[in-house]
């Protein structure tokens, strides 16, 4: 039985990486008939963000990639958000010191910074342990009295010396460890919630975990897994690993990072997010006018293709498609142009019906009223291939729906109106409602000959009149959807 998790911590706005995680999660569940669960680690209280939890919710439904088992929606491996599961925590650690695979520490912060300047490069583990305040240098009855006394302590994993720890990457094939270059990570904190280490194990096992898809950032912890795996007597269950290629910045030249956010000018965050510290506001790409099916492509293609040229694939193809044999070792490049690239392309496939909506809402947001739906609708039509994100809607519509106010003087030569009025009066009595696009150029054409202007001209002009500016499908194919009366009302208020 397939069963993968997508383990965010509720620490912010979820990153690009991050849903990308999700995403490949939900992609081999959804294709192996399993089930995709959302498991929310909140053990690090200091990092907790209030409405963290919300957002990612918010986040993976907007992709359309809705957890099966949720903290909202719980199946039967609860709990699902870490910090409820606290007590259990506690009993392993308590099993695995009993085992000797873990031990009790007792040194304070002041002693380890010490031992930290002492030490170059410190790491508490096989060269350094025995020279520390733990259940190993002291004795069984000191140890005893320090925990009645209530003396905090953190609970440490024994790393054992000279041994080499290896498993199978679904993506990587073997990865080997040396465990002297491990430390002893810390399993239990003072505060007694687990670390990362300790609880994804558990929950992995409690939640039956039999895939789990990761950033590469987390292979280093991988080898801490793979023991805690075995000392809880629990190797058999493990799940398959599979670490995804680290998304780098399109140059290739280091890993993207939130900070990429302002420096490249693109935001990672798929939605708005308010930090509660800082008060930030960072848009994110549904802000920026993508598509879900865009946003969910790009990042499918983020260290993954099925092989072919096609780069435009929708959710259930996606489903159908994804293999782990072709997920690349190699870092995968993220370049903003390519992902705007994306949005073009699904825009321009997408049926007029799926955009309806999201350009009446950003229509009204921008003050501009729609009264005909159906006009909308064939107004959507002519424009969709011009725009790139949904706010280019607004630009691209909204002089269908208002007269424009101003004309954009730069994009014509002086005296553009004043100096063809006569033309344009006379075109203006002359068009009619039988004429489609095509009969009405050759009007304008003919119209021009006896002009004294030539046709590309008056055509600019003719364009600034209905629009406002250089920009739009054909001037003639927005005229015939204006209609005879408009269009002789914006040639009039242009030439008087
Ligand atoms: N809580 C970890 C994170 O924030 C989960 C890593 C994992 O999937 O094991 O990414």
């Amino acid at each position: 039985k397939v069963r993968v998790r997508f383990a965010p911590s509720p620490t912010g706005g979820l990153h690009l990486g991050g849903v990308r995680t999700a995403l490949f999660n939900y992609l081999f569940a959804k294709q192996h008939g399993g089930t995709f669960i959302l498991r929310v680690e909140d053990t690090d209280q200091n990092r907790f963000v209030p409405g963290a939890e919300e957002y990612i919710v918010d986040c993976l439904n907007w992709c359309g990639i809705t957890p099966d088992e949720s903290p909202e929606k719980p199946g039967a491996f609860g709990p699902y958000r870490q910090s409820e599961r606290k007590a259990s925590y506690k009993q392993y650690a308590a099993q695995l010191i009993v085992n000797g695979y873990a031990y009790y520490a007792f040194d304070t912060a002041e002693e380890l910074d010490a031992k930290r300047k002492e030490v170059p490069n410190f790491l508490y583990g096989q060269a350094t342990r025995m020279q520390m305040r733990n259940s190993l240098t002291l004795s069984p009855n000191e140890v005893t009295d320090l925990l009645a006394q209530n003396t905090p302590y953190v609970v440490r994993i024994y790393i054992p010396e000279n041994e080499t720890v290896t498993f199978n990457d679904m993506i990587r094939g073997d990865v080997s460890f040396e465990t002297n270059l491990v430390d002893d990570k810390v399993l239990l904190k003072a505060d007694g919630m687990p670390t990362y280490h300790l609880a994804v194990v558990v929950d992995d096992r409690a939640m039956e975990i039999s895939h789990a898809f990761r950033g590469e950032e987390w292979l280093p912890s991988a080898p801490i897994h793979i023991l805690l795996w075995k000392y809880l007597g629990w190797a058999d269950a493990m799940p398959q690993w599979a670490h995804l290629p680290l998304i780098l910045k399109p140059d290739g030249h280091g890993k993207l990072s939130k900070r990429d956010g302002d420096r490249l000018g693109f935001p990672v965050y798929a939605q708005n997010w308010t930090d509660p510290k800082t008060g930030d506001v960072t848009k994110g790409f549904k802000e920026l006018g993508f598509m879900s099916e865009a946003f969910v492509n790009l990042l499918a293609m983020l260290g993954w293709n099925d092989g072919t040229d096609q780069e435009i694939f929708s959710l259930t193809e996606l489903v159908n498609l994804f293999s782990i044999a072709r997920i690349s070792k190699a870092g995968a490049k993220f370049d903003f142009e390519k992902a705007k690239w994306y949005n073009h392309e699904w825009i321009k496939r997408s049926e007029v019906g799926v955009l309806m909506a999201p350009v009446h809402n950003l229509l009204t947001e921008g003050g501009i009223e729609v009264k005909d739906k159906e006009f909308l609708a064939k107004v959507i039509e002519l424009v969709k291939d011009r725009c790139t994100l949904l706010g280019d809607f607004v630009t691209q519509t909204g002089y269908f729906f208002n007269t424009p106010t101003s004309y954009d003087e730069a994009a014509v030569k002086p005296k553009w109106n004043t100096e063809k009025a006569d033309f344009f009066e006379n075109f203006g009595k002359k068009i009619h409602s039988d004429l489609n696009a095509i009969k009405m150029e050759e009007l304008f054409k003919s119209l021009a000959e006896t002009s004294g202007f030539k046709p590309g001209e008056l055509m600019l002009p003719f364009r600034v009149m209905l629009v406002g500016g250089k920009f739009g499908p054909g001037v003639f194919d927005i005229a015939v959807m204006l209609g005879v009366a408009e269009t002789q009302k914006r040639i009039e208020k242009a030439i008087s």
